[in-house]
């Protein structure tokens, strides 16, 4: 698997992966504005200059002003704004083009806002408002959806049943069969990617981020590993795969809702890799005997390992247990169910905050510390270490980190560990979590390399440079052999021009690093 990284959206479990994880650039140009004034040859991106939705430049602050932050994703921060004609509010998930300094990152924020157009008034979508672009940010407008996310809606509940499960499940599958139907694979299912419109009873549920999805192309088949770390297919770990991929996940999320633990589970990432990959999952322990015959008919069907023989979307619909009506009983649903539902989503409220204090305070070498401190403190190398050790870890590095963060860290994992011993008696947590979450950051790390290298090429910083001195550097550094050096650059140098701009060094450099 190549480390190069690509655009991870950051959501959090896997986006603990997608640090791991290439993903393809191009999918079908579809022009969603009519007018291209980009700039003939924009300078290089740090500059800010340059155009990613191909229309011209228009500040968000004139329509909408930004109030208070909604959260957060690894490109984007989501703010509530209201709209200054009317004083209606909305969401605005506002990009920073600085992080976007590959071509496939631009590529992809493009085609975030032409799928979630496309899509938009579709049933269970979110609606779209606008996009609006400046020099320095990208900004989607859209609905707001002020309710929390679907974990948020289930766990407030004092008890739960089948039936809403089934109602929560038929959302879930209905945006899957809405995406195919449109044209799209979302690639990016999970619970925290659905949100719910109001605080009301009678909220809908929302899909949100639409940042891994593509346009489906026929015959094609889809190679990049992205996606979720729990629910991801097993064939996009095989690497070639197409849209039922999404009937996985959603299947993935049923399970959840009936159990409150994801079906395929372990201590290490690699081991719920190993695991999705013998596709095994159990349905003997609680609340399993108790669930009906149907509930696990449907999820033994969504959970299919030959995507061939795996239910479609529109057929998971007509299911009798997921049906409008069906057989789907009101019969609450055991306790431990909600206790675990709680559990894992203060796991990844966890994972969350972790990837911010780390990101936004560390260096690389204080993460490698971090790192090693865990490893340390995890004397029996279970990949877990109690409260109390993380407690006394976290306050060495208090130099670094505030004290309400650590608290605020403390605190969270104090939650998980108060819920885990409720529930399997076990107050550890896993580390890997926060190891993992620390890839992002040697990931945009190694962008600014990316940057600082092309600067050192670009002497006269005229915003590209020439084919011979990009070859004669690469020789000084021993970057492969002459035959190699000249292939790669004359893949990337395509229009022979000699030049060879920002965009194509990146493309260049990374084709390089995913090789290795
Ligand atoms: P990313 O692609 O970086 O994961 P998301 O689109 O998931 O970004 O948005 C990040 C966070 O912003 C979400 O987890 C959610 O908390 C919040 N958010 C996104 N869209 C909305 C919205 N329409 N209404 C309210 N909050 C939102
Ligand atoms: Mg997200």
């Amino acid at each position: 698997m190549g480390l190069c990284g690509s655009k991870s959206k950051h959501t959090v479990a896997t986006r603990d992966i997608d640090g791991y994880f290439s993903q393809e650039p191009t999918p079908p140009a579809v022009a969603v504005e009519a007018t291209k004034e980009s700039p003939r040859t924009p300078p290089p991106p740090s500059s800010g200059a340059s155009t990613i939705l191909g229309k011209p430049f228009e500040e968000v602050r004139s329509l909408y002003s930004l109030g208070k932050e909604l959260g957060r994703g690894q490109f984007g921060v989501t703010y509530v704004c209201t709209d200054r004609a009317t004083g209606a509010t909305y969401a605005c998930k506002s990009i920073s083009k600085r992080k976007l300094s590959r071509r496939s990152d631009r590529d992809d924020v493009k085609r975030e806002v032409q799928i979630m157009q496309h899509l938009s008034g579709q049933a269970n979508i979110v609606e779209f408002r606008g996009a609006y672009e400046d020099r320095n940010s990208v900004n989607v407008v859209m609905e707001l959806c002020a309710g929390g996310d679907l974990f948020d809606r289930i766990s407030a509940k004092g008890d739960y049943s089948e039936r809403e499960a089934a109602a929560v499940g038929r959302a879930v599958v209905g945006v899957v069969n809405t995406c195919h139907f449109m044209g799209v694979m979302h690639r990016d299912l999970k619970p925290e990617n659905f949100l719910l419109t109001t605080n009301d009873e009678d909220a809908m549920l929302k899909a949100t981020d639409f940042g891994l999805s593509v346009f489906i192309e026929e015959g094609k088949v889809y190679k990049d590993m992205v996606g979720s770390v729990y629910y991801i297919a097993p064939e996009v770990l095989k690497q070639r795969y197409g849209k039922e991929i999404d009937v996985w996940s959603a299947g993935v999320i049923l399970y959840i809702l009936l159990s409150g633990v994801p079906p395929f589970w372990a201590e290490t990432e690699r081991g719920i890799f190993d695991a999705i990959s013998k596709g095994e999952f159990d349905f003997e322990s609680t609340p399993w005997p108790t669930i009906s015959s149907s509930a696990k008919d449907l999820i033994v069907k969504m959970l299919t390992m030959d995507p061939k023989k795996r239910i479609t979307a529109s057929e998971a619909l007509q299911h009798p247990w997921l049906k409008e009506g069906g057989e789907a009983s009101d019969k609450p649903i055991d306790s431990a169910v909600l206790i675990r539902l709680k559990q894992f989503k203060a796991m990844n409220k966890l994972k969350k905050m972790a990837l911010k204090v780390i990101a936004e305070n560390l260096s690389e070498e204080e993460i490698k510390g971090l790192k090693q401190m865990f490893s340390n403190m995890d004397t029996d190398k279970n990949g877990s270490i109690t409260y109390e050790e993380l407690k006394t870890g976290l306050a060495r590095l208090g130099s670094k980190l505030s004290e309400t963060e650590i608290k605020q860290l403390v605190e969270a994992v104090r939650w998980i560990c108060t819920l885990r011993a409720d529930v399997d008696g076990n107050g550890t947590i896993d580390y890997i979590e926060f190891i993992t979450a620390t890839m992002h950051r040697h990931k945009l790390e190694r962008d600014e390399h990316l940057y600082k290298a092309f600067q050192y090429f670009d002497k006269d910083n005229s915003g590209f440079i020439t084919r011979d001195e990009l070859e004669s550097a690469m020789k000084e550094q021993g970057m492969g052999d002459a035959e190699t050096i000249k292939e790669i650059i004359s893949e990337v140098d395509r229009d022979n021009d000699g030049k060879i701009n920002y965009d194509e060094f990146c493309s260049m450099m990374r084709s390089g690093i995913q090789k290795e």
